[in-house]
């Protein structure tokens, strides 16, 4: 998809810091982060966000959360835990339009999120 931030960044156009790249997903390190392991997991393919999934997204989706335990294990989270975010829409503060699971550990979290 032209003009999407995150399918350039799984092209290889812009730059990112890879954790854990697979068939169907790639998993890098958000440049902002708020936690002190905060990986971005997305689809190679480009899905706008979470409302957008259907029946035909099974096995993505299914490997997108994979991918998420994967990182999980990689930067040390397994075992105390961890959280997994999707925004949708305005008031989430969703602000880029390619689906992308937020791996985010590292500290204790807070409930309800901000
Ligand atoms: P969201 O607010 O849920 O849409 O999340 C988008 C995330 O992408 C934010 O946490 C940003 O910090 C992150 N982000 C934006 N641009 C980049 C980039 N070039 N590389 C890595 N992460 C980015
Ligand atoms: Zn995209």
């Amino acid at each position: 998809m032209a003009d999407c931030l995150f399918c350039s960044i799984v092209a290889g156009d812009i730059p990112s810091t890879e954790v854990l790249s697979t068939d169907l997903t790639y998993a890098f390190r958000d440049i902002n982060p708020g936690a002190p392991s905060h990986v971005l997991v997305v689809p190679r393919e480009h899905i706008i966000d979470a409302a957008a999934l259907d029946s035909s997204h099974v096995a993505t989706l299914s490997a997108v959360f994979a991918t998420a335990r994967q990182v999980a294990e990689l930067e040390g989270l397994a075992e105390r835990g961890y959280r997994l975010v999707f925004n949708v829409g305005e008031d989430s503060g969703n602000s880029v339009a390619h689906l992308h699971l937020h791996v985010l550990g590292g500290r204790r979290m807070a409930w309800p999120p901000g």
